[in-house]
């Protein structure tokens, strides 16, 4: 009898270490950075502590891409996760550092907002911890799928009732979401570090116009859509003209003007930049989705959502070409493409940006996002 016991012990605490050291390397491996490879037009790479040094040597500081042209013109300042779940934010980002040529004024691109996001997933959520692409040259480029917000591990506990930086209360888990934190805060928490620390680099870069990329699942009703600032509105009801003429189908919704930490928002409020947030639908942050695997993250087909939509419960098309990465990355990419363009509208000539050699819609759905991606050092 004794000895089976201790049998028992043994294999149980065997099993034990076994998960323990299996599920430490598998988080851990989420510390591993993202690889961007710079393009022709990236001057610079700065931190956001550069703006802020309270961020400094934390989980929230994070890259800022400075692309620039020859001919001196406006700047336009771009987020891509800020929630690192929706990844097509943070590949449009890595799309227009790799690829870009910037020929008059700045194009600003932080890829990955919320950084401290990128280092774990969502609990109970059974999101891959990465997805793949293969480029032209045949290598493997790898990129993470995060959480919605900050990792816990920097930054807890939640309080009960959140009161963010406009004295507007929110459920307690919203504390670590960067896009409830505008204007932020130097003295609180990481969270608001880095919201306040993208108000400064917004604020210090002069950027006339900045944009906040975003998805969100099928069901959510602010979707394939852009949501401007009263300030920005009528650019951005510029750029979605043109983009209905490149049919590309584009909501436009005016910011609420209580939506006090939102980016659309406070951004605007805070500062002298035109703010507009976009949105795409990726199902794999769904609440209707089947399996939650690499494959969904990047074909974005689900027969739930085909079912869904049957039922009439979404607000975007769904049938079995799903929404692919390719396809929600080009509406991104072409809307900015639309904004920038749209801005020679708006602002004097010496303030104008061009920018050229970024693949749109068109382009990434015929030709794959693999083949947009540059080849990795070594
Ligand atoms: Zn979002």
């Amino acid at each position: 009898m004794k000895v089976s016991y201790k049998i028992t012990a043994v294999l149980v605490l065997a099993v034990s270490a076994f998960i323990v050291v299996y599920t430490g390397l598998s988080f851990k491996s989420m510390y591993r950075d993202d690889v961007i490879v710079p393009g022709p037009s990236v001057k610079e790479v700065k931190m956001l502590s550069d703006y802020f040094e309270g961020l400094k040597g934390t989980a929230g500081d994070t890259e800022v891409y400075v692309l620039e042209g020859e001919e001196p013109g406006g700047t336009l300042l771009f987020l891509g996760g800020t929630h690192p779940n929706e990844p097509a934010g943070f590949m449009t980002a890595v799309l227009f550092i790799e690829n870009a040529v910037v020929e008059k004024g700045r194009i600003i691109v932080i890829p990955q907002a919320d950084k401290s996001g990128f280092t774990a997933n969502d609990p109970q959520e059974a999101s891959p911890q990465r997805y793949s692409f293969t480029t032209a040259g045949g290598s493997k480029r790898t990129f993470r799928y995060g959480a919605r917000a900050t990792n816990p591990l920097d930054q807890w506990p939640d309080p009960d009732i959140y009161v963010n930086p406009s004295d507007q209360t929110l459920s307690g888990s919203e504390t670590r979401n960067l896009n409830r934190c505008y204007p932020g805060r130097p003295d609180g928490t990481l969270t608001e570090k880095i919201a306040y620390g993208i108000m400064e680099a917004i604020r210090k870069e002069n950027a006339l116009v900045s944009i906040d990329l975003h998805e969100a699942s099928p069901e959510y009703p602010v979707i394939n859509a852009m949501v401007a600032h009263e300030k920005s509105i009528d650019l951005a009801s510029i750029a979605v003209l043109e983009l209905e003429l490149e049919d590309i189908k584009i909501r436009l919704e005016k910011s609420p003007p209580t939506f006090y930490g939102l980016s659309h928002r406070s951004w605007g409020d805070y500062s002298d930049t035109w703010p507009i947030l976009m949105e795409t639908a990726n199902p794999s942050q769904g609440r209707l989705r089947s399996k939650t695997n690499e494959a969904l993250v990047l074909t974005g087909k689900d027969p739930w959502y085909v079912k869904a939509q049957k039922l009439g419960k979404l607000y975007v098309p769904f049938d079995e070409n799903g929404h692919p990465i390719e396809e929600r990355v080009g509406r991104h990419s072409s809307s900015v493409q639309a904004v920038i363009r749209a801005m020679e509208y708006f602002f004097p000539p010496e303030q104008t940006i061009m920018v050229s050699e970024v693949p749109g819609f068109n382009e990434l759905m015929a030709n794959g996002m693999g083949s947009y991606l540059n080849e990795p050092a070594e």
